[in-house]
């Protein structure tokens, strides 16, 4: 799934790289900070040109976890630059300790090595801190502003904390000694805690800290819930959680069909069959955006999701919802032997995951 608003760059072994519209800005803001300097159209030309080539090489980062991944049969649906950075959206994560080190160390290993090709054409000279000045770059140093650049990409990535590659080096080193979701936990408090020690001395010294710190922190969160949710399915199978009672539509009703549908039940979620079987589901979300775009006479199948996964009543739950975490989807049909005989959401699986741990208490 394409992230909205992303432009195509074309594919890359396979790989379909977008830029998301937001950087855009970034280049507009570049432009305006350096003529507001007053600097000349060169500076600003070798300006730009600096964050082009920079962002080539996080392409080339996230490149390497999505060629990493590749190694261990874990398909990449796309990665997106956005103005922060780079974004490779794995179909899923590596379990395995030794994979998962091995997919997150590739990314930042990818900027050695390009720091390590860019050094034997980089001239050093004793005046070399002054040359790294990013403000005013020419072909003096741009190639030596590059090579530091990468440098600290490396660094900053292997920050030891969620969602930074760091934090899933760190996460994937205890799971040699510890459970996966120990391991996690362990990995994400230690990560909270660098975290608030960012904030606290970015308060003092440097504001962007504090944001990179509440950055983390969310980060930390988020994979210290997800393992948890994780670790709550473990051993069970679809059929121990998912609904009979199917909400189906047909391709053909109206949108506006399904919107009363939606408001007389407690569905949020609906499975669309025709006489063939399932061609695909429809979330709320989707029925509000189609009435958004006045839709409302407009068949089911103008909105919904033809892109569902389809579950089997003895596939094990921990890997469905995983995947539908990952794929971000709401809902996905569970077959029995060719057969629809019910749907799981993400608001069952989150009942299922309060009663098996209001059980475990
Ligand atoms: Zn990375």
């Amino acid at each position: 799934m394409k992230m909205k608003y992303s432009l195509s760059l074309g594919r890359v072994a396979g790989i379909q790289i977008f830029v998301h519209w937001t950087f855009l800005i970034l280049i507009g803001w570049i432009v305006y900070s350096n003529l507001k300097q007053g600097l000349s159209t060169v500076d600003i030309i070798w300006s730009v040109l600096f964050i082009l080539t920079l962002f080539a090489c996080v392409t080339a980062h996230e490149l390497g976890h999505a060629l990493a991944a590749k190694r261990y049969n874990i398909k990449t649906r796309n990665i997106t630059l956005l103005p922060i950075g780079g974004l490779a959206q794995l179909e899923s994560i590596p379990e395995k300790p030794k994979e998962e080190l091995v997919v997150a160390l590739a990314g930042p290993m990818v900027n050695i090595i390009i720091a390590g090709i860019l050094f034997p054409f980089i001239k050093l000279s004793p005046n070399v801190i002054e040359e790294m000045d990013l403000r005013r770059l020419s072909h003096h140093n741009f190639l030596f502003s590059l090579m530091v650049v990468n440098i600290w990409l490396a660094v900053f990535n292997m920050i030891p904390a969620f969602p930074m590659d760091g934090g899933r080096v760190f996460r994937a080193l205890l799971s040699f000694k510890f459970e996966r979701n120990v391991a996690t936990r362990i990995a994400a408090s230690v990560g909270q805690l660098l975290a608030v020690g960012f904030v606290f001395i970015g308060f003092f010294y440097n504001p962007f800290l504090v944001f990179i710190g509440i950055f983390i922190f969310l980060g930390a969160q988020a994979e210290a819930q997800f393992a948890e949710a994780r670790s709550l399915l473990k051993g069970y199978t679809v059929s121990d959680a998912f609904m009979r009672d199917v909400p189906l539509l047909k391709p053909t009703d109206t949108i506006e069909y399904c919107s009363d549908r939606l408001l007389a039940s407690q569905n949020k979620n609906f499975i669309i069959a025709d006489e063939r079987g399932v061609v695909g589901t429809l979330s709320r979300d989707e029925i509000i955006k189609a009435l958004r775009e006045g839709k409302f006479t407009n068949p089911v199948s103008d909105a919904m999701n033809r892109d569902f996964i389809s579950l089997q009543v003895n596939s094990s739950l921990e890997e469905a919802w995983a995947t539908m975490q990952t794929t971000r989807k709401t809902a996905a049909p569970v077959f029995s032997a060719g057969q629809l005989v019910g749907m799981i959401d993400t608001e069952n699986v989150a009942e299922f995951l309060m009663i098996s741990e209001a059980r475990n208490k």
